[in-house]
């Protein structure tokens, strides 16, 4: 039997059944110990520091007793602390992106996904270099500057080879005053060597969902193809590292299995990434299973509430304070803006989910991944955001500036996200209103960075950001970063 060891290499002995099932019956034991469960939250809870806030963040034991907890003045503390965290460490700035799907040729039987290999009714395609240039046109007409790349997997259709030429393809267009500044990538479990390619072409996180953690249900779930290699894919991340990637992506697909043995998994892999790499994850995705073409979401039945959901969000932004959370357009207009305040630091707009479909004037259905449930466009969402108190932020200056993996990190705890961040997602929004906001939504955004631009605190920042601010109205000049 595989015994517990967060420092392993051995997926079974990082995310261990034992461990995980131990810590359920922990937290279910725990669930109204309230005396246990104010000495949880008082550890989550930032602190002042001497520059900023620190957070200890929680284990995975802690962070399941609150996740089971029932008492409802608790789980509004909980949400409380999450927007506090939230606040602390990314103020109210929401990073913008949108998923670019480049082909769903896919070898893999994955129940729950509609690419894969025995799904005979969708058609099957592959965007060519012109074509990705025609959605990464598009895209830059939205005002998009971040993108996460998806793919199925094929090492015949999609070998690493394509994946490299079409993140050069994308990086080098320069429309109008648009650019790609950054592409995750979110494609499968792969070698080292690809990883160092990858690393190598200049992405920005590596991204790669779990799926589930619980073994026997992923060997289930994932009956056929290359990723029913349940260790291959969970110890990818330490490949990726290993070849240089020190930004990487979690995520679980809520629905396939019970939810408090996924969000165990889930931070015993974080505690995992940060006892081996000193680093935890960049990020962490939380898609909820969808309907999609050949996929009913009611076969799954371990589907969760939202009000499941937004405890999950939350009880993630306690126990990881530095790592970003990224929700999709899976989740509907209300899901999103509740999650937005227990700690959502990420969002995608004006998303589509087939190959070519930015391209297309009507949104096609035919080769769509999963049916969106947020289908406002980019301009919608970003007014909305901002009539919300949220600043929209098209940044992407710390991997630029070589602030990846524990560098960003320690951005993050130096307080001096209000002299670097702030600055840089207004002069982004700046960029974003001049050149692809409707009217309203300049209104309002102009409006806001006013008054955003009175909080930096370093005055001499201020006044360059301001400067920065006008050259982007005044000229074409664009790009400017702290
Ligand atoms: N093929 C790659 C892989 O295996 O990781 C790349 C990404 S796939 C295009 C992106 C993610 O979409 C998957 O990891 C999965 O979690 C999610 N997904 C698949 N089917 C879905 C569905 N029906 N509803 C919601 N999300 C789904």
């Amino acid at each position: 039997m595989a015994i517990y060891d967060p420092k392993s290499l051995k997926a079974e002995e990082f995310i261990n059944d034992e461990e995980i099932k131990e810590t359920l019956e922990y937290a279910e034991k725990n669930k109204r110990n309230v005396a246990l469960i104010d000495e949880i939250l008082e550890k989550a809870r930032p602190k002042r520091a001497e520059k900023g806030y620190t957070c200890a963040g929680l284990s995975h034991r802690e962070a399941s007793v609150l996740l089971a907890c029932d008492l409802p003045d608790k789980i509004e503390e909980i949400y409380k602390i999450a927007e506090e965290i939230k606040l602390a460490f990314y103020g109210n700035r929401i990073v913008l992106f949108a998923p670019l799907y480049l082909s769903n040729y896919c070898v893999n039987g994955c129940v729950y996904c509609p690419y894969h290999l025995k799904n005979k009714h969708i058609p099957r395609r592959k965007l060519t270099q012109e074509e990705v240039e025609r959605e990464v046109i598009a895209l830059q007409d939205m005002g998009h500057k971040r993108l996460a790349i998806e793919a199925g997997e094929d090492p015949v259709n999609n070998p690493i080879e394509y994946i490299l030429d079409c993140i050069k393809t994308i990086y080098s267009i320069k429309h109008k005053n648009g650019a790609i500044r950054r592409v995750n990538v979110n494609i499968a479990a792969t070698t080292v060597e690809n990883y160092r390619k990858l690393k190598e072409a200049g992405i920005g996180t590596y991204i790669l969902f779990q799926e589930t953690y619980h073994k026997e249900s992923y060997l289930k779930l994932h009956p056929t193809g290359p990723k029913h290699d349940y260790a291959y894919h969970t110890e990818a991340m330490d490949r990726a590292m290993e070849g240089g990637i020190d930004d990487v992506g979690l995520g679980v697909l809520f629905g396939l299995e019970l939810y408090k043995y996924e969000f165990a998994g889930l931070i015993m892999h974080a505690e995992h990434l940060e006892a081996v790499h000193g680093v935890g994850p960049h990020t962490i995705s939380v898609p909820r299973i969808k309907h999609a073409d050949d996929i009913d979401p009611a076969a799954f039945d371990n589907s969760i509430s939202d009000e499941i959901f937004e405890k999950i969000t939350a009880c993630i932004r306690l126990a990881v304070p530095y790592t970003g959370m990224i929700i999709s357009t899976r989740e509907n207009e209300q899901v999103r803006s509740k999650l937005l305040r227990l700690g959502i630091s990420q969002v995608s707009g004006g998303s589509r989910t087939s190959v070519g479909g930015y391209a297309e004037e009507e949104r096609p259905h035919d080769t769509e991944q999963f049916d969106v449930s947020d289908r406002r466009t980019l301009d919608e969402v970003v007014r909305w955001l901002m009539e919300n108190g949220h600043i929209p932020s098209f940044c992407t200056a710390c991997y630029r500036e070589g602030r990846t993996g524990d560098r960003f990190m320690s951005l993050c705890k130096s307080g001096q996200i209000l002299n670097c961040c702030h600055p840089n997602a207004l002069m982004t929004l700046t960029e974003y209103l001049v050149d692809y906001a409707s009217e309203e939504t300049k209104k309002v955004g102009f409006a806001l960075i006013e008054k955003e631009l009175e909080k930096i605190p370093n005055e001499k920042v201020k006044g360059i950001a301001r400067q920065h601010i006008e050259d982007i109205k005044n000229s074409n000049r664009r790009d400017f970063r702290f």
